[in-house]
């Protein structure tokens, strides 16, 4: 039995320090309160550096510019490191073989695979600036800090308990942010929560995302052009800067490949949850990223699950390298440069909040009057148990109300990220990158305003207060 209990008492407890949990951390810091941030891996970025999911989707509604705030900022900074490009507009001039349901009405252009605007990016400038910016904001982070418990006493989180290599550590916190992903805190807490689709509970597949090195990216881009029937949607990001010469310069992005990977079912014996291969050019020259491994009827919250899909995900990796190697021009000397350190969860737990966002809300631009950010992203939904998916277009932004960020039955936890209350088709919009550093700032500076009132309580917040420090600090919402 491990007799190392240390005890702390904290104002802001954040936990999972991912895109949400990030930026919740430096919004609250900044707005004045000791905030500290937990994380069980050994660096910040959740998703965008331990999941290699990259790149950035959009900041646009068509061209309208709908988040900033910190997500300008990271950008900014990894930009001054050479470390990303972008906001890039994706322009999309063909019809090409949809095989998913895309949905759109006739005003709308295409913007499948990205949303209209893409930033690339490199994880590893992404590790070293967010930790320069969560030291530069004050946080105090806890690295290899595993969440394991909560306790509860009149409708308030109580303790925090994390398992650590030097004991146990319980903080005993004003407040608490939970940006786990999976809403961990919330539903340790006792919060109701919906695990995937209202009627079945099966969420998002899992992939394991990759790097592949040694792509001849002129060979690459001239056979999709020649056999554009074979692609389900490509775009040419367009490039209107000068850019390092060891930066793509003609970056393209696209999913497809279909008879080379039916081909390789067949024949080859290939291992692969999917038809298509969905891949975008790197910053930098000869690298591809590749997203495209699917496991599905995995559940994200169970560890053989988990253990299951890292398994499974491992040898598609391996497999499609191999098919992509022997059949496409440009790949012939590619190899497997990264993949990801853990695998990547779509969806898992959606908290059930104050207000529940839903696909009408979405669709219908909705704006609330206690909005605290727009989502920008259309619904993609890889389906839960197919191998197809579902794209729709979004005519305008939506806003995402605070309510979606409070639940019911605590006082002192805010939800930030992937798990905020959504249903299934909502949450296909709401869990992109950009959306969630956008609710993170939203939630941190929330947890900062209600830390000072006396009492201490989510549910009091004045909205009107909330959204001019957000508006002065750069978000839109
Ligand atoms: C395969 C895949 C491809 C995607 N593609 C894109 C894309 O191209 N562009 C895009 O913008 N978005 C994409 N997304 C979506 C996006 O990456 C995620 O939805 C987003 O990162 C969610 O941010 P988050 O901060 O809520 O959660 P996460 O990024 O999951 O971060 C959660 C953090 O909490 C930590 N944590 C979890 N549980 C605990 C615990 N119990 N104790 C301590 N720490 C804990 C985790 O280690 C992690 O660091 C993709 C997602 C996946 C899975």
């Amino acid at each position: 039995m491990n007799k190392n209990i240390h005890r702390v008492r904290k104002n802001v407890v954040v936990v999972g320090a991912g895109p949400a949990g990030c930026a919740a951390s430096i919004a609250c810091s900044r707005n004045g309160q000791h905030t500290v941030l937990i994380e069980k891996n050994s660096i910040l970025g959740g998703m965008s550096t331990a999941g290699l999911v990259k790149p950035f989707m959009t900041s646009y509604v068509k061209d309208k510019k709908v988040i900033a705030g910190i997500f300008s900022e990271i950008v900014d900074r990894l930009r001054f490191y050479n470390g990303a490009l972008g906001p890039l507009k994706c322009p999309y001039t063909e019809n090409f073989n949809k095989r998913d349901v895309v949905i759109r009405s006739k005003d709308q252009t295409d913007t499948h695979g990205t949303g209209g605007y893409i930033t690339l990016f490199d994880p590893e400038v992404l590790k070293y600036v967010l930790i320069e910016e969560i030291q530069r904001a004050g946080i105090e982070l806890v690295l290899h800090s595993f969440l394991s418990d909560v306790t509860v006493e009149n409708n308030r989180i109580k303790e925090i308990v994390t398992n650590t290599k030097s004991g146990t550590y319980i903080y005993e916190p004003d407040l608490v942010i939970d940006a786990t992903g999976d809403g961990d805190v919330a539903a340790l807490a006792g919060c109701r929560y919906v695990l995937g689709r209202e009627e079945d509970r099966y969420c998002q597949p899992v992939s394991v995302m990759y790097t592949l090195g040694g792509i001849d990216a002129d060979r690459v881009r001239e056979y999709i052009l020649q056999n554009r029937d074979q692609f389900e949607w490509l775009t040419f990001p367009e490039v209107k800067e000068n850019i390092p010469p060891t930066f793509e310069s003609k970056p393209f992005a696209g999913s497809g490949f279909f008879d080379i990977i039916a081909q390789a079912k067949k024949e080859e014996g290939l291992v692969f949850g999917r038809n298509q291969v969905t891949f975008f050019t790197d910053l930098r020259k000869g690298e591809l990223t590749i997203n495209a491994t699917r496991v599905s009827g995995i559940d994200g919250t169970k560890v053989e699950d988990l253990t299951k899909a890292e398994i499974e995900t491992r040898k598609q990796v391996f497999s499609l390298t191999g098919a992509l190697r022997r059949s496409v021009p440009g790949f012939e000397n590619c190899f497997i440069l990264a993949s990801s350190s853990t695998i990547g969860v779509r969806e898992s737990r959606k908290i059930v909040g104050e207000y529940i966002l839903t696909k009408e809300d979405v669709l219908n631009s909705k704006q609330f009057f206690d909005s605290i950010c727009q989502g920008a992203f259309p619904v993609d939904i890889h389906d839960p148990v197919g191998e197809k998916g579902t794209w729709i277009e979004l005519n305008d932004s939506y806003s995402i109300p605070y309510r979606c960020l409070i639940t019911p039955e605590i006082d002192n936890l805010i939800i930030a990220g992937r798990c905020i209350s959504t249903t299934h088709d909502a949450q296909a919009s709401t869990r992109v990158m950009p959306t969630c550093i956008a609710i993170g700032q939203a939630a941190g500076t929330a947890a900062a305003i209600i830390r000072q009132q006396i009492t201490k309580n989510v549910h009091n917040i004045e909205i009107k207060e909330l959204q001019n420090r957000l508006q002065n600090q750069g978000a839109i919402i």
